[in-house]
């Protein structure tokens, strides 16, 4: 099967014949139908976070049999899993630390690395049955795929990590793919107030359709002073959602006391932010959110009804759909800021 593989940071990536064993047990081997690109897979193609190279990228996805997958594969038995927070399961042999599956084989004798237990930039996918979430068979691929990653991790942050209450108000630091579900989760939450805070007037106009009741450009002046000025002092929540030092310490600076910043973009491996001690004696909190604290198996079916009842906005995200063959092309559109979700689309 065909397959794009990273071999070298900062270098395209190459489709190349690879392939896989037949499923273990407890294992489902899946027709990749769709495959999301998103800003982490870049993060990784720059060298901005480790990974054992070569390997397959690639970890918003759906396939047949009809499922949608999810990168917070968990064992359902450790500590963490039995206590409700599967997303932080601890189980190493399930949720496999990086360039440890054996999955994926090639005909060179160089090992090729699995992303995150998926690889989805794959014809094909071999993955843990906790990895994967049946959803009903009139939910187009095309659109479960970016619940896989994008949808979950920003509505998750909002509605499962920080817990937005109605009318409370709601910051949103980059609005691409993940930025807008978290806009859109936002809207479903019941915040008051929504600001969406992007420097492409595109992204930000469709923000205002997902939810958003201010927007803000940060090329207008300071962003911080911006958020202040509309909500006399400051918000409820922020969420960054870019991978920057300045924008998650601008997530911090506006918050009013008591406020909790949720940072979910990645931020360069090995680098630190900054912020104002004083700042904390108001109770003011900053916190990560991993894949948006889910619990896939009920938060993704959950999403798709949304999408089936008009409250989540899925087609409004896709800008392209390409070919295996197109996806340098896809990232290097993703670089320019230009979209805000490309796809890819396998050959039925
Ligand atoms: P993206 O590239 O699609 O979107 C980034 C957006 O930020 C773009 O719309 C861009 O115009 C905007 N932007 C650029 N500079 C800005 C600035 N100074 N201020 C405000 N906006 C600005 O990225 P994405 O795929 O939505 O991912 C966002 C982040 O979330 C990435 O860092 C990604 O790695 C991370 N992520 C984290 C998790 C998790 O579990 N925590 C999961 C998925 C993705
Ligand atoms: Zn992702």
């Amino acid at each position: 099967m065909k397959a794009a593989v990273l071999h070298e940071v900062n270098k395209p990536l190459v489709i190349e014949d690879v392939s896989l064993p037949k499923p273990g047990p407890r294992e489902v081997l899946i027709r990749t139908s769709v495959a999301g690109l998103c800003h982490s897979d870049l993060h990784f193609m720059e060298g901005l976070y480790p990974h054992p190279l070569p390997a397959v990228l690639g970890h918003e996805s759906a396939g047949v049999v009809h499922v949608v997958t999810c990168l917070s594969v968990f064992c359902g038995t450790c500590d963490n899993c039995t206590t409700g927070r599967p997303v932080l399961c601890t189980d190493t042999s399930v949720k496999m630390l990086p360039g440890v599956s054996n999955r994926l084989s090639w005909a060179r004798s160089e090992k090729l690395n699995q992303f995150l237990n998926l690889s989805s930039f794959a014809e094909q996918m071999l993955v843990h049955e906790n990895a994967i979430v049946k959803i009903r068979k009139d939910m187009p691929l095309e659109l479960a795929a970016l619940i896989g990653c994008g949808v979950i991790t920003g509505y998750g942050a909002v509605v499962n990590t920080a817990k937005v209450a109605p009318g409370e108000t709601v910051v949103v630091i980059g609005c691409g793919g993940v930025g807008m579900a978290a806009i859109n989760g936002a809207q479903i939450a019941g915040a008051g107030r929504v600001i969406a805070v992007d420097t492409n007037p595109a992204k930000l106009q469709l923000a205002t359709k997902l939810g958003a009741t201010d927007i803000v450009d940060p090329r207008n002046g300071d962003v911080v002073q911006q958020v202040r000025d509309l909500t006399n002092g400051g918000v409820h929540h922020s969420f960054e959602v870019l991978g920057r030092k300045e924008t998650a310490e601008q997530a911090f600076a506006m918050l009013a006391p008591g406020g909790t910043a949720t940072i979910v973009g990645m931020i360069p491996f090995g680098q630190k932010i900054e912020l104002h001690g004083f700042d904390f004696l108001r109770e003011r909190k900053m916190q990560g959110s991993s894949m948006g604290s889910n619990h896939f198996r009920v938060d993704m079916p959950r999403l798709v009804e949304f999408y089936m009842r008009g409250k989540l906005h899925l087609e409004d995200w896709i800008s392209a759909k390409l070919k295996l063959s197109e996806i340098n092309e896809g990232f290097a559109a993703m670089k320019a800021g230009k979209t805000v979700r490309s796809v890819i689309v396998f050959d039925a």
